[in-house]
Parts: C-alpha cells; structure tokens; sequence
C-alpha cells in the first residue's frame, strides 16, 4: 500500500531573491541569508517579503566633485578630483643580510618604466632572505624610495648627458669590490645591456642576460624566438628583460643615499670616446606608439582637432586615438590605441573624450597613470583612471595649451 506524499510547498525563485535584496542607495544588494518572514503560513507574499528586506541606508560614498572645482581658480568651470591616497608605512632595512645592485639607465634623468621594473626584479631577490636593494644611478634617490629602493648611490648628474658606458661599466666594477653585492640587475636595454656586457667581461664572468622570471633560486629566460624557456641558477650578473617584472605599487623603502664617492668617481677620469654622441630631439608624431612615454588620446568626444595638435606639440606627447577617431580619419590608423590597435606601455595617457570600452582599455593594461577627461563621471575611462577631469574636452584643451605657455614664459 503506497503512502499518501507530504504536501510540499511550492518554491517561488523570484520571490526568494527579492526577500534576500537591501537597498543600499541606488544599487540593490543581496543579503548573505534570507530574511525569516513569517508570511500566514503557507503562502508568500512577494510585496510583503520584499518590504520587511528593504533597507534604507545611506547612499553609497562619492567624491565631491565640485569642492575641487571651487578651487581649481582659472579653470575653475573644470571638476578635477583626486582620490585620497593611504600613507604608506615606510620599509626600513637597517641591517640588510646582504645587497642586490640594481643599476638603472634613468634616460634623460627620469626614471623609466624598465627601470622600475629592474628594482622589482632585486626586491624578489632580496625580500627572499632579508637582502637590501641598492639603486645606482645619476640624480637623487628620492624618486627611487616608491620603486623599492633601500640605498642608493649617485652617480656624477654630468654622467647622464655624456655616452660613456665606460664609466657606468668602471662605477659598476668599482661597487662589485666595494659592496660585494649578491647580484647586480641591468636593464636589458641598449644603454643597460652595453654597460652590463664590459663589467661581465671585466670580471670574467657570466652574464645571465634577459631575464624573464627570477627567484632566489632559479632565473629563466626565453630562447629560440619565444619557443624554449632556459632556467639557470641566478648568476651575480643579470639583465631584466622588459616588462617582465611589474613594477612595484603601495610600497615606500628609504632609498637612503650611500656616500662611496671615492670607489664610484673612479670612472669619472675616463674620457668620453664617441666624439659626436649627443641625444636628438625627436618629433614625439614619429615615435611609435609602444616606444612612447607620454600619449595624448582622442576619442569621439573630441571635435576641436586643432587644439588637439597644438596640445601634443605644447605637451611634447605622441597623439592616438580610439578606433572612431581613426575609423573617421582623425588619425592614421597605426595610431590605433586598443586590442586591435596598439597596445602600449608608456607612462602617461592622457585621454580625451573616450568612454573606456574594453576593446580600448585592453591596449593601455601597461600605462603607468592614466589621466582622464570626460564630460560622463560614469565612463569607464574615468574609473580607469588617476586623475579625472569631469569637464568638456574642448574646454579643457585650450585652458592646458594657455597653462602650459604661460608656464614656459614665466
Ligand atoms: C572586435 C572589436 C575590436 C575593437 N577594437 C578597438 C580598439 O582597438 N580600440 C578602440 O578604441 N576601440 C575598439 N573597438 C571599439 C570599441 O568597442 C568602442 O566602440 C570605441 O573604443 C569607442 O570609442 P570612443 O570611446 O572614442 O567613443 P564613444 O564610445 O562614442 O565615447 C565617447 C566618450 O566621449 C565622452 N564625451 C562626449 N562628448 C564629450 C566632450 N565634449 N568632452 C569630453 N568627453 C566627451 C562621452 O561621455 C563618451 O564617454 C573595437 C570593437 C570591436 C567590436
């Protein structure tokens, strides 16, 4: 004899889901359970259900916008907002169990992305075991404490104007002796790659160049056009390829300043060699796109193309576009920045007037600080980005052209 079934209650999804829903603002969320609502018995009440979850909380946080633009003076019509940044708790090494080198190009005085990258590369090696990263390069060290240095050692400033690798290349010998690091990082880069060769070849020994992963115990690189991968045990002497590494976010080291002038000037009575070696202004239009530091983007937010030229000339920045732009003509299509444009890595990107669909976003994963002018507070790009500016792009390009000349004349 077959027993009569339990009667079992009928579910109702929809309901389910509105009875787990707050109102947080504008935005619904779901409560982690669902709300216990005793609804007479058997049946639900959707409505019912979904009042008793509501919630009436504060709306969500938003940067006010306008406080920026009442103190923005001249351009005062320009919402400019900047998100308050942490203080970051400031790493000290003080007794390092040993030293990595990180001799950096810093081309023209600045610090470049590879160059970051290189101190990242040292900081894995000396986080491994309680080591201390020691940045060598012409200027200052205050720009190198937010990369990851610990100390570093100044190299002469004239040294950077002057082509004389033979100099680098004695200072580096001359910390080898004087420091006796456990390894020293080179960019892999022509100026990097050349210094890192003669200090190789100076102290006999091997040099692991194009370094692509790095740990305490093993360096790989890639061989044979990408298709085989060579692992060795870490060499003293390494380069870095680029873009292997990510350059480090969030940290502050001391990049405290090593005074060991006598064992580094040594290089300094060498003479330079290449007679006519000097750096050539370049026109940052001829520059392409992933050699670039510096880009001023268009999308179809920008109508003014007038102002658009003269702010790349005025800033020196090398000029792309969104696919729109090029596909109306604005600009040549090799100035395509996106998945099926260019995907580049410089250090600044300063974009006009485009919304950030993921096609574009996918071409600027690499850039360092994005700057973002948009007349929509919502647009991805604006999300993307470091600092915004809420503002029409055909206002704000001339107002940078008069900041910028009034600057250069003064
Ligand atoms: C297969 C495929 C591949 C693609 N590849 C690429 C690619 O490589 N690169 C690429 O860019 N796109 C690519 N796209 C297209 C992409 O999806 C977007 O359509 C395109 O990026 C949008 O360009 P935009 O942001 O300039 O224009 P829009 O989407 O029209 O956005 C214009 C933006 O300007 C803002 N704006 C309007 N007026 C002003 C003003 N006066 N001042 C300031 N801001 C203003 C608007 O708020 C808006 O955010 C691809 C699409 C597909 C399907």
């Amino acid at each position: 004899m077959t027993q009569p079934s339990p009667v079992r209650r009928r579910v109702d999804p929809r309901a389910e889901r509105a009875a787990r829903t707050i109102l947080t603002g504008q935005r619904p969320r779901l409560l982690p359970q669902p709300v216990a609502v005793a609804v007479n018995g058997r049946r639900r009440d959707p409505r019912a259900l979904r009042a008793a979850a509501l919630v009436q909380i504060q709306p969500r946080p938003r940067y006010d916008w306008a406080r920026d633009a009442a103190s923005a003076g001249a351009t005062a019509a320009v919402g400019i907002g900047v998100a308050a940044t942490p203080a970051i708790p400031l790493q000290v090494i003080a007794e390092p169990a040993y030293l990595i080198l990180a001799m950096l190009d810093r081309p023209g005085g600045e610090v470049s992305e590879h160059d970051r990258q290189v101190i990242a590369a040292a900081r894995l090696l000396a986080d491994a075991g309680g080591g201390a990263v020691v940045t060598v390069s012409t200027g200052s060290g205050d720009a190198l404490a937010e990369a990851g240095s610990d100390r570093h050692v100044a190299l002469p400033d004239g040294w950077a104007d002057d082509y004389v690798p033979e100099r680098r290349a004695a200072a580096a010998s001359a910390l080898m002796a004087a420091l006796s690091p456990r390894h020293i990082l080179f960019p892999d880069s022509p100026d990097g790659g050349d210094v890192a060769r003669r200090v190789a070849a100076a102290a006999g020994e091997r040099l692991f160049a194009g370094v692509q992963s790095l740990g305490p115990d093993r360096a790989t690189r890639q061989s044979a056009g990408g298709s085989l991968e060579a692992g060795h045990r870490p060499t003293r002497l390494m380069t870095v390829a680029v873009d292997a590494f990510p350059p480090l976010d969030g940290v502050r080291h001391e990049a405290r300043p090593l005074d060991l002038a006598a064992p580094v000037m040594a290089g300094e009575e060498l003479p330079p060699r290449l007679g006519g070696a000097r750096r050539l202004a370049v026109d940052p239009d001829a520059l392409s796109l992933s050699e670039t530091d510096f880009i001023l983007s268009a999308g179809n937010g920008v109508t003014d193309w007038q102002s658009f030229a003269e702010l790349g000339e005025a800033l020196g920045a090398t000029r792309a576009g969104s696919r729109v732009v090029c596909d109306a003509g604005h600009l040549p299509r090799e100035r395509q920045v996106g998945a099926s444009g260019m995907v580049v890595s410089a250090r600044c990107y300063l974009a006009f007037g485009i919304a950030g669909a993921p096609q574009h976003l996918q071409g600027i994963t690499g850039v360092r600080h994005v700057i973002a002018v948009n007349t929509d507070l919502h647009a991805e790009m604006i999300k993307r980005a470091d600092l915004s500016i809420v503002a029409d792009a055909q206002a704000v390009m001339p107002a940078l052209i008069r900041l910028i000349r009034e600057r250069r004349h003064a």
